[in-house]
Order: structure tokens, then sequence, then C-alpha cells
């Protein structure tokens, strides 16, 4: 590799808004032949909103607005975001809560007001033996667009929040350039399967790994590339940085978290998807010329 080729690649790359950790990063996307992306705050904007609440029969809305928004407002989740904004909008000012624990992947737990509390998805709430009772009358179904997460306190199961995200403007876009390039784009995600697959087809994904916890992420990459696959991972989150590190080329969006962007190779740094495409091509084209 001579240096001056490896130069005019990073100087290009800065153009562009890629940040690449070393030269000797290029040489990964030589075989790079899958892309795996992150799904909230990479292909999606990740700024949510609250977009309807559910109380079950015999539950205050706004008690369960106050308790689950007062919970969240400690976490930087984007779903954790949009429900204390949400909350405190139409309920009011929220009350401190007390202890307060993040479970990675599934949800929220703590103290309000004295109540032991928990918001998030149905496995956090089966884990702490509460029932989560079949969609009844009313209650958003898997077709409700968006992501739904239960509330539970004193061991009861409360109702439902559901929180909704819209795909970035330029997420199909970035896709089709990926496949231009003759790569496979994968969606990986912790979110539930019929809201990954309704983003998958909208920006035109057909492999998608739904429901993955955080620490699983990872194992998904793996399990990749002993299929011999060479894979570019694409993530914005705190539980994508283990995936960055494992994949043979890691691109962190620059709008994302800290840990991501330690773990990456190359830092995207606007989050403009499109530019991993970009980023691709130009160390492919660096070195071409070194050859
Ligand atoms: P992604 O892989 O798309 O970035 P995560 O792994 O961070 O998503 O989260 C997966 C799922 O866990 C979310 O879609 C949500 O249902 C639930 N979840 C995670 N954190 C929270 C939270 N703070 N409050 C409620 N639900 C949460
Ligand atoms: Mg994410």
């Amino acid at each position: 590799a001579t240096p001056t080729a490896l130069m005019v690649g990073t100087g290009r790359g800065a153009q562009l808004g890629i940040l690449i950790k070393g030269p000797e990063v290029l040489e990964s996307t030589r075989r790079v032949d899958t892309v795996v992306l992150d799904k909230t705050g990479t292909v999606t904007t990740g700024r949510m909103t609250l977009r309807r609440v559910y109380a079950a029969e015999g539950t205050d809305e706004r008690e369960l607005l106050r308790l689950a928004g007062a919970l969240e407002h400690a976490s930087e989740h984007p779903v954790a975001r949009a429900i204390a904004a949400g909350a405190a909008e139409r309920a009011g000012g929220l009350p401190a809560p007390g202890h307060f624990e993040n479970v990675p992947g599934l949800g929220v737990r703590g103290t309000v007001d004295g109540h032991d509390v928990l918001v998030g998805r149905p496995a956090l709430l089966t884990a702490a033996g509460i029932d989560v009772p079949a969609a009844s009358a009313g209650a958003p179904g898997p077709d409700t667009p968006g992501t739904t997460v239960h509330v539970a306190w004193d061991g009861r199961a409360r109702g439902t929040l559901t929180v909704a995200d819209a795909v970035k403007e330029t997420s199909p876009e970035a896709i089709r350039r990926l496949r231009a390039l003759g790569l496979t784009p994968v969606l990986l995600t912790g979110d539930a399967t019929a809201v990954a697959e309704s983003v998958a087809a909208e920006v035109g994904i057909d492999e998608v790994y739904a429901e993955v916890l955080p620490e699983d992420k990872v194992d998904v990459v793996k399990r990749l590339q002993a299929e011999g696959r060479s894979v570019a991972m694409v993530g914005d989150g705190v539980n994508d940085a283990a995936a960055l590190a494992q994949a043979d080329l890691g691109l962190a969006m620059g709008t994302g978290t800290d840990a991501a962007i330690e773990a990456g190779d190359l830092t995207l740094v606007r989050g403009d998807l499109r530019v991993a495409a970009d980023a691709i091509r130009l160390a492919r084209r660096t070195l071409g010329t070194i050859k």
C-alpha cells in the first residue's frame, strides 16, 4: 500500500463526511458483500413520537402516562424519550422516579410514587411474573404501525403505549446504492418482527433479523461470517457496539452514541446512510489505485 494513495482516499473521505480511523481500515472493504443495518436511528430517524395510549379497563389513562413517563424520563432510549415527552405533554408534570434500572433491549424498571413500574416488551413483564393479556378490544394489535410497549405496576399489566418513528427520507436511495455495488442489505433490530418487516419493505430490504437482544446482535454478525460472508455493519447505539467491532467493517452513525463511534472503523459524520455506499465505493477505488 502506498501511503500517498491512502492519504488521497482519507482526504476525499473527509470531504464526503466520512472519518476513517486509519488507512488500514480500507483493506477490509475489499471483500465486503453484506451490509447489516441497525433499524432505529440508522434506517429510521430515531425521532419517535407517542401516537397511542391504551389504558386497560380500570386503569386511569393519566396515571398510566404519569408513571410510565416518569420512569422513561430517566432513560435515553429513543422509545423512552418519545414516551417521556408525550406523557409530560398530556399528563403535565412528571414525578421523579425513586429506583431506576435500564434493561437493555427490553425496557425499564423502577419505582415511581411507591409503585413498582415496568415499561417495555412483553418479555420484560413475563420475566417479572406478570401476565400480558392477549389482545383485547381497543388495544393495539400486531398490525398497528409503530412500536407498542407494555406498562405494568404492582404486578399487573395496565395498558400499552405506541410510539412511531419514520424511515429516513434518504434510506431507500441508500439501499439502492448499496445494491448497485453488489452488496446485500440486511436489517437487524431488537424491535418486533412486524415493525421490522414493514420498515424493510419500505426501504427495499429482503433479509430481516428482528427481536434480537442487544447482546445477540454480535452473534448475528458472527453467524453471517461463519456462512462465509464478509460483513459491514452500520449502527448508532450502545447496543450496536459489539456488532460494529465484530464486523469486517464497522460504520458508525456520527449522530449516534460515543460507544458506537468508538467501536466503528469509519464514522458517517452527518448520519446520512447514503454515505455508507460512498464510503465503500471510495475505499474500493482507493485500493484500486494502489494495485
Ligand atoms: P434497535 O435494535 O431497533 O435499536 P433496541 O434493541 O434498543 O432497538 O430495543 C428493542 C426493543 O426493546 C424496543 O423496540 C422496545 O420495544 C424495547 N425497549 C428498549 N428500551 C426501552 C425503553 N426504555 N422503554 C420501553 N421499551 C424499550
Ligand atoms: Mg439503533
